[in-house]
């Protein structure tokens, strides 16, 4: 490298050549002089070189040393003009401490802002303010924050309630008005100001200098030696890895370096990479420049002089240093204001101007210190804080165009400071006013956007790559527009209103540029070449949503506003108007006695647009102007006269036509780019102003036309005029039959506009249209919504539309219209509509979508079916119209929507042959419903409108030309009975019924008697009896039907399932055959069950008959040791679960004896099963087919499955389980039950001898050829033990196979190898899973407090028989004398054996896996034994001893007694308290210093009895499967009795300890070996390591209950390898509590060959390849198993709605659920992480894309 080249020639500077340097006298000297400023330069110019900038810095605790000794120093005294420490302790004194907060933040802390009180999202507090502040109560946000940004606690205008915590609460006594300069000396404000204003000159002098080899004047170095770096700096532009690579090759540095270079130009903003003289760092700077400028700009890097360096070194040392010490005093603070924002005396700009306007040529290191310092000064200072705005606003522009120019995100820009000052409203308001910011920033926006077509519009179609790059910056700007208007003016002055409207006029003008951009022409013939560009439009129009909305609600808080700002906008919009006319000609249209004139003009053949934002800001403008009721009162004040209703129709009818053509299919050929456009026109996020606001248009044009001239205008531009207007327009069949695609096309045209008539009749949800305010209207969407399906809360939010604060407003009304249903450990809490609320439902409410409507329809008519209603959905009572829109009714009755709706009913009369459609008609009826409802409303209104709207009448007359053409009444009865129209009846009816009421109503009223509105004739009631009958018959049959089909698609679908079932139902009539069984035959064994030892219960022959299915073929087979293996599926894979020890070190797997497992049980091998039985034959099939389509796949495409074919992994094929292996299912063995059995001593005897002849035979063979005489000597073997003898291996050829196949299978994944079934340490890895999954059940068996048996899934079950017989027969598979060897080590561990070495000390073993090996490896030993010994006898040998070792180990490891316990003679367990006293002093007579003196039994013997238990049930569990022996009723429940009865099924004497005094004489010599091994006393001693019992089941680490704790706890985490860097993406490990540095470079390391994450590398060392951790800043659970496979999982933090926030995108506050995160517990320890992962894989294909290792 470089720099270590030059680094020996580098003088060094230290502190002790500095010795004789006071800084005292230095400022004295200063006080003395005339010149400061020359003084101190010089002093600059002399020393900072010889401290900073010396070559590579290895040392940058000396430097700061030596700047604080040498230049901070004297500025200090000099400051003071005392000692530092005491001048600036007493500044602190005087301090009056500032009520803001000010706190900064940093990247990823958690910041809070309250709904209720924040003056807008911006304002947020800091954690600890938070918890101090009233708004913990209220409803908060939680966020993290991007970094940058300070707490607003104590900002006055930022809150709207409780500004201030606890802790900045000011006090009542003091004046914030003083000035904090009235406690300083005069002398004292000079030095400062002296000190500050050289100190911030020559800061700004540095950071803003370019100059590479020269210094500003004063600051030449003394002496100036070549010596020069190669700086580079950071873009945006070149990716880390380019940086990396071209670093090596220029600077011929290592990769890791590289990375160290490339991660500080990407936080810093720029380093030097290179130190030497000039022509050294020249190379370098040529060779990055050539390598970096191929395609793109190169990399930036200058080469620069030391000096230079040095002292842009020190002037960010110095902004720092300025930094500080206003911190500890506010008149400091208010002096560096004072001095930043000095002008000269000619106008010259202020420092800070100067810093400012150089900020997009600073590097990012540089920008952020002097923003900080800007923050800590200027921003905190509420004079200086306005002085600073104002000088922010009059360099706006400028910053703006260089911010856009520059490529640095906006975080590093100075602009981004503006929402520090624009969110203050005060200071918002005084910058509009007095330095109209408003236009300043529209027009500037406008300005950066200058592409535009002929007739001025943005024109984005052809956008080149930088301008699409600048649009994006430029829309910061509207951001800034947002915060200046983001808090209304309560009061208007004069000035603000001129302001705010020459704003207004800007705004208008940037409108008018979008007004018909990217319009469209139908594409007829072939389809469109390209896609055009539409997202540029539609982005800005998104940005700006929220800014036309905010541009009304200003002009609605002041009539005079409200009132120019429509004659503007009206203005605008005809001068939009006068561009379009070109060959649109007038022609007039008549129908139904009507004429009108409009112009010639077709949607499907000239150019429409879908952008019309002057018109929508109009009609929203108008919509106001009515609510206010300025137009009633001042109708002078508006231009209403100029309004010409046609025109403003015009514009938004196109737009609403060329969605219906759209949905016609008539715009096919035009591509996605338009259905997309459509798409969001509609959309929740575009609609308010865009959609919503035509039809408000629609709405205001036909409320001032004659209704008839408004339905032609539209049936005109719907292209549906010439079908309706014909005479004979009644008989449309069989006329216009000449295209079947036209009359569909037109059938839909139709089907749309009447929605839109229904539409502009019906919407009266928007305040000034209908007489509502905002409340009803949010009521009514969030009822439609809820209509469709109950739904969460964040479901609700997203289907509502939010204001500029991400508010919807929803919470004011959800209660009233909504229950809320908790969720359960999944799933989500959700809404339900309240029944008195479906009323209000709307069957053609404007923001359903067609999909929507369906759905609500099916839903509610579903509803009402089961209460037992009519289904009918009629139209609801709409509120009133305003005046202004009150008009709108008569569109109901007027003679052309007549006209419309009796040509539709007369088409209906026949069954459609498409010329009418089903919506259709449902349409026409709901209008005339609307009609019905509306003259309803009208006559219980007052009775001048009853007379006026008499739509009963209307609809009873018939028809005018041609002939007598039927009322619509009339056509509505005939209708009735027509058998085509069954789905409608219900409809019809309700209109006939209502007609009915309306007649009688009005009869009575006229007759003016109040009669009985529900009087029906006899008649009547009779035929609605009938009616009722019939309706009740043709339901039930309906719901018949409908559960038929119900039940036949169920059964389609869970096909599969069902089998399943089936399966599992076979399975439980064979467990209930057993049991039954077994209480047929107690003739066995005497009355209590016994599972293991002579006397145990024996399968009879019907009792070891097992049928299974398998899932594959689906024959029967029955389980013969000699017939085809029958295999399950199963899951192995390794295991730290039980860990009590994450720290040991991995072994090496080549070399590692697992024969003795350790009792920290820190690795495991764990074997599941889904319990599905295949044939061996036909799971290999199926296992070569997955593998043969895997090869295939590779081949075309490299994607990765859930399963790793390669590794023996698949799916099973019935429940798409993870599988990596299969079990063979063995039979019981058949054994018989020999009376004469040998005792212990008896049989330790045999085994010893028989042990001894092995050694002997082995050694013979060994020693072939060799003559050894005293081997055959004493070594007679004992009587029927046959060494040569063969046994006869009774399982078929497949069974072998399989045992092989598994067998192998858990020795590969057990100790992460290459399979290689020959070797010895197969048999003991199965015996080991065994072991390790029947303790890992038996815990969580305790942990979910289950009984130990009965409770268990059959697949546990079947998994558990099978891996236990299996383990019993595996040995048949490996070579005899290598389980012989293993037998023989195993045994030593207990009973010495002089030729066995090395055994492990009886405190480094796990019982259970002794006990289990033992077990399992004794058959290849019994099977040479002819002496008719029983494996039964030797078994329950076993167990007793290791029972007794056990108990030994337990006494061995025991707690100290703590307090004397009061059950201390308890009484009961007298006998059991005095033999384990016995005992444990035998045991501290052998190991006197080692044992600590316990004298209560009591406490012993509880110790004895809770350490043993896990060990007493995993053995009965064990014995349990492996012979198959029934278990006692007491061990199927939780709690007493349970020791009893499992002593009693194990065989044991109910005191275990009485096994070792009825062999006292056996087992005393034993004990005594025991506890003469090295290793006890070694590990007594040192006490941490020691394993206790009982093992404390492990459980995921505790969690915070407020999820913030945990983001505040990430906040403050660093990146361990990169020295204090934030960490991106803090994840901690559930498992351990480990925080990690996820997902970044910095942590990468490398795993098995492969760069991994910190996630994937930790997954190994703590959770053996399976990991669970939580992702902070997401608040997501990532499951994570080997280094490709990973899936999300839901988090145990919920909101108050009962759901999670995933990516905290919502900021709900968020708690712990307990029950979730149990569940995630449970998965953990049941072993079902992997599995999980597999099926979260399986069900969403894109998890199996996602880089995993790299997390
Ligand atoms: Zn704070
Ligand atoms: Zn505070
Ligand atoms: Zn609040
Ligand atoms: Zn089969
Ligand atoms: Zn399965
Ligand atoms: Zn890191
Ligand atoms: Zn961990």
């Amino acid at each position: 490298m470089a720099a270590a080249e030059t680094d020996s020639e580098v003088p060094c500077a230290r502190c002790s050549d500095f010795l004789n340097f006071s800084a005292k006298d230095t400022a004295a000297k200063w006080l003395e002089v005339d010149n400061l400023h020359k003084e101190v330069y010089q002093h600059l110019a002399c020393f900072v070189p010889k401290i900073y900038c010396l070559g590579p810095n290895l040392n940058p605790q000396n430097e700061d040393l030596l700047a604080q000794l040498l230049l901070q120093g004297p500025l200090e005294w000099y400051l003071c003009g005392e000692e530092p420490t005491v001048g600036l302790a007493k500044l602190e004194q005087s301090n009056q401490p500032s009520q803001l907060c000010g706190h900064v933040f940093k990247v990823g802390e958690p910041t809070y802002s309250c709904r209720d009180c924040a003056a807008d999202p911006t304002c947020v507090l800091c954690m600890q303010c938070f918890l101090g502040s009233v708004h913990k109560e209220h409803r908060y946000r939680m966020t993290t924050s991007g970094g940058g940004g300070f707490c607003d606690c104590g900002d006055t205008e930022a809150w709207k309630k409780g500004p201030y915590c606890q802790k900045h609460e000011p006090n009542i006594g003091d004046s914030s008005q003083k000035d904090p300069l009235a406690n300083l000396s005069e002398q004292m404000i000079d030095r400062t100001r002296n000190v500050f204003s050289i100190i911030l000159k020559y800061a700004v002098d540095m950071l803003t200098w370019e100059k590479e080899n020269e210094l500003p004047e004063g600051l030449e170095p003394p002496a100036r030696g070549d010596t020069y770096y190669c700086m580079l700096f950071n873009d945006e532009v070149h990716t880390y890895e380019q940086v990396i690579y071209t670093l090596q090759k220029a600077v011929n540095c290592t990769q890791k370096e590289a990375v160290s270079f490339a991660t500080t130009v990407d936080r810093d903003g720029r380093k030097s990479v290179r130190f030497g003289d000039f022509q050294f760092c020249e190379q370098a700077k040529s060779v990055i420049v050539r390598n970096t400028s191929r395609q793109t700009k190169p990399l930036r890097v200058q080469v620069m002089h030391s000096s230079v360096v040095a002292h842009q070194c020190f002037a960010l040392k110095a902004l720092n240093w300025l930094g500080q010490i206003i911190r500890s005093s506010d008149a400091l603070r208010r002096i560096l204001c004072l001095v930043g924002l000095h002008q000269g005396p000619n106008g010259e700009n202020s420092l800070v101007d100067t810093l400012m306007l150089c900020d997009s040529k600073m590097w990012k290191g540089a920008r952020n210190v002097y923003h900080q310092l800007f923050m800590s000064s200027l921003l905190m200072d509420p004079k200086y804080k306005k002085l600073f705005a104002i000088q922010f606003a009059k360099n706006y522009e400028r910053l703006q165009s260089d911010y856009v120019k520059d490529d640095h995100d906006r975080e590093f820009s100075v602009t981004d400071l503006s929402v520090q000052m624009f969110t203050v409203p005060s200071l918002a308001r005084m910058l509009i006013t007095e330095e109209n910011l408003m236009t300043t920033i529209i027009q500037t926006f406008v300005d950066h956007l200058r592409h535009r077509d002929l007739q001025g519009r943005f024109q984005f179609e052809r956008y080149t790559a930088q301008q699409a790059f600048k649009f994006r910056r430029v829309q910061s700007l509207i951001g800034d527009l947002k915060y200046v208007l983001i808090s209304r003016p309560t009061e208007w002055s004069n000035e603000l209103r001129d302001k705010f409207l020459e704003g207004f006029e800007a705004f208008l003008e940037l409108l008018k540029c979008m007004q018909g951009m990217d319009p469209v022409v139908r594409q007829v013939g072939q389809h469109i070449e390209m896609e055009p560009e539409w997202e540029a439009a539609f982005t800005l129009q998104m940005k700006l949503t929220h800014i036309i909305s905010m541009m009304q609600e200003w002009c609605a808080s002041d009539e005079r506003v409200l009132i120019e700002a429509y004659k503007k906008c009206l203005s605008a919009l005809t001068h939009c108007h006068s561009g379009f006319t070109d060959g649109e000609q007038p022609i007039t249209l008549t129908m139904c006695g009507h004429s009108v004139d409009t112009i010639r003009y077709c949607v499907s053949q000239e150019k429409v647009s879908i952008h019309l934002p002057v018109s929508r800001l109009l009609a929203g403008l108008h919509a106001l102007l009515s609510k206010t009721e300025v137009a009633y009162r001042f109708p002078e004040l508006l231009p209403l006269s100029e309004l010409s209703p046609p025109m403003l129709i015009e514009h938004p009818l196109r737009c609403l036509v060329l969605c219906a053509q759209v949905h016609a299919g008539m715009w096919r050929r035009n591509g996605f780019s338009l259905v997309n456009q459509i798409y969001y026109y509609h959309n929740v996020k575009c609609r308010v102003e865009m959609f919503d606001k035509d039809l408000v248009m629609l709405q205001a044009g036909a409320s001032m036309m004659d209704p008839n001239h408004f339905l032609m205008i539209v049936l005109s531009r719907f292209e549906l005029f010439h079908i309706f207007s014909s005479a004979d327009c009644r008989k449309r069949y069989g006329r216009e039959n000449i295209n079947k695609d036209v009359v569909q096309q037109n059938n839909t045209l139709i089907e749309e506009m009447l929605h839109l008539v229904i539409m502009v009749v019906g919407e009266r949800y928007i305040a000034g249209v209908g007489q509502v305010e905002s409340y009803d209207e949010i009521k009514r969407e969030i009822i439609h919504q809820l209509c469709i399906r109950p739904m969460a809360h964040s479901e609700l939010v997203k289907a509502l539309p939010e204001n500029e604060n991400k508010e919807t407003g929803m919470e004011r009304v959800i209660d009233h219209v909504a229950l809320f249903k908790k969720p359960g450990v999944t799933g989500r809490g959700l809404y339900k509509l309240r029944p008195e609320c479906a009323k209000m439902f709307n069957l053609y409410f404007n923001h359903y979508s067609r999909a929507d409507q369906s759905k609500a329809e099916e839903a509610q008519r579903k509803i009402k079916r089961q209460n037992g209603e009519d289904s009918v959905l009629p139209p609801p009572v709409p509120p009133h119209f305003c005046p202004l829109f009150g008009s709108l009714v008569n569109i109901l009755q007027c003679d052309v929507l007549l006209g419309i709706l009796g040509a539709v009913l007369q088409w209906a009369m026949e069954p459609s042959g498409g010329h009418w459609s089903e919506s259709m008609l449902q349409r026409v009826l709901h209008l005339l419903g609307m009609g019905l409802v509306e003259e309803q409303q009208h006559l219980t209104g007052s009775t001048e409108d009853g007379i006026s709207f008499n739509f009963t009448l209307k609809i009873s007359r018939p028809g005018e030309a041609p002939g007598n053409t039927p009322s619509i009444l009339a056509l509505l009865e005939t209708l009735q009975n027509a058998p085509h129209l069954e789905v409608h009846k219900d409809m019809i009816r309700w209109i006939l019924k209502t007609v009915a009421n309306i007649k009688t109503t009005r009869e009575c009223t006229a007759s003016a008697s109040p009669a009985d509105s529900s009087g029906h004739s006899q008649e009547e009631t009779v035929r609605d009896k009938d009616k009722a009958e019939r309706k009740r018959k043709a339901e039930m049959a309906r719901l018949r039907r409908e559960k038929i089909m119900a039940q036949m698609s169920e059964m389609q679908r869970h096909f599969i399932n069902e089998n399943k079932d089936l399966f599992q139902q076979s399975l439980e009539e064979l467990d209930a055959t057993t049991s039954t069984s077994l209480e047929h035959s107690p003739s066995t064994c005497d009355s209590t069950l016994v599972c293991v030892g002579p006397r145990r219960w024996r399968a009879g022959a019907s009792d070891r008959r097992q049928v299974v299915t398998c899932i594959l073929c689906q024959e029967e087979q029955e389980i013969r040791a000699d017939g085809k293996a029958m295999v399950l599926a199963a899951f192995v894979q390794r295991s730290t679960v039980m860990s009590k020890n994450r720290k040991r070190p991995p072994y090496n797997p080549d070399k590692y004896d697992p024969l003795f497992m350790h009792p920290d049980l820190s690795f495991g091998t764990h074997t599941g099963s889904c319990g599905h039985i295949m044939h061996s034959h036909c799971w290999q099939r199926y296992f070569e087919a997955v593998q043969a389509k895997e090869q295939r796949r590779q081949q075309r495409l490299r994607v990765h499955t859930s399963y790793d074919v390669e590794n023996g992994e698949f799916l099973c094929p019935l429940c798409e389980c993870l599988s990596n292996t299969v079990i063979p299912l063995l039979p019981l063995t058949k054994t018989t039950c020999s009376t004469e059995q040998p005792d212990q001593r008896q049989w330790i005897n045999i085994i010893s001898q028989q042990i001894k002849a092995l050694h002997a035979a082995r050694k013979k063979t060994n020693a072939e050829g060799v003559d050894d005489a005293d081997s055959a000597e004493d070594c007679h073997p004992p009587d029927g033990f046959r060494l040569d003898h063969t046994p006869k291996n009774p399982y078929s050829g497949t069974i072998k196979e399989m045992l092989t196949t598994f067998g192998t299978a858990t020795y590969k994944v057990g100790l992460k190898v290459h399979p290689n079934e020959q070797d010895a340490r197969v048999p003991i890895m199965c015996w080991g899973s065994c072991a390790y999954t029947i303790q890992s059940i038996e815990r969580l068996l305790v942990d979910e407090e289950k009984p130990l048996f009965g409770s268990l899934p059959c697949r546990q079950n079947d998994c558990l028989s099978s891996l236990t017989r299996f383990g019993s027969a595996c040995w048949t598979a490996s070579s005899q004398a290598v389980v012989h060897g293993h037998f023989i080590r195993l045994l030593a561990a207990l009973v010495p054996d002089s030729q066995v070495e090395n055994t492990p000390c009886i405190l480094d073993i796990d019982m259970f896996h002794m006990l289990v090996s033992l077990v399992l490896s004794y058959p290849a030993l019994h099977c040479l034994d002819s002496s008719g010994m029983s494996e039964d006898a030797a078994q329950l040998h076993l167990l007793h001893l290791v029972t007794i070792a056990h108990i030994v180990q337990i006494l061995l490891t025991s707690i100290p007694e703590e307090v004397r316990m009061e059950q201390e003679s308890g009484g009961a367990e007298r006998e059991e308290e005095e033999s384990v006293c016995l005992l444990y002093n035998t045991l501290r007579s052998h190991l006197s210093s080692g044992l600590h003196e316990v004298t209560s039994g009591w406490h012993l013997w509880h110790c004895v009895k809770t350490g043993i238990l896990p060990y007493l049930r995993a053995a009965a569990l064990f014995f349990h499967y492996l012979n198959g022996a029934p278990v006692p009723p007491e061990l199927h429940a939780v709690g007493v009795g349970e020791w009893e009865a499992l002593c009693g099924y194990l065989c044991l004497p109910s005191n275990p300890l009485q096994l070792y005094y009825n062999n006292l004489e056996l087992l005393e010599p034993l004990l005594q070996g025991w506890c003469s091994h090295p290793g006890v006393l070694q590990a007594l001693q040192s006490s941490t390591a020691l394993i206790r019992f009982p093992r404390e089941s492990n459980h995921l680490i505790e969690l915070p209950e407020d999820y913030s704790a945990l983001i505040n706890q990430a906040s403050s985490f660093t990146c361990p390898k990169s020295g204090g860097d934030k960490s991106r993406a803090p994840t901690l490990c559930l498992v351990c509590g480990a925080m990690l540095c996820s997902q970044s470079y910095c942590c990468q390391t490398e795993l098995e060959g492969d760069d991994v994450g910190a996630c994937t590398a930790h997954t190994f060392s703590c959770g053996a390849g399976v990991g669970i951790f939580l992702r902070v800043r997401e608040s997501q659970v990532l499951f994570l198993a080997g280094k490709t496979k990973g899936c999300f999982y839901a988090p145990p933090y919920l909101d108050d709605y009962g759901e999670t926030d995933q990516g905290l995108r919502r900021g709900n506050p968020l708690h712990l659920c307990q029950e979730r995160y149990r569940k995630i517990q449970k998965l953990w320890r049941q072993h079902s992480i992997t599995e999980e992962i597999g099926h979260a894989q399986e069900a969403n294909q894109t998890l199996v894309g996602i880089d995993w290792q790299h997390l």
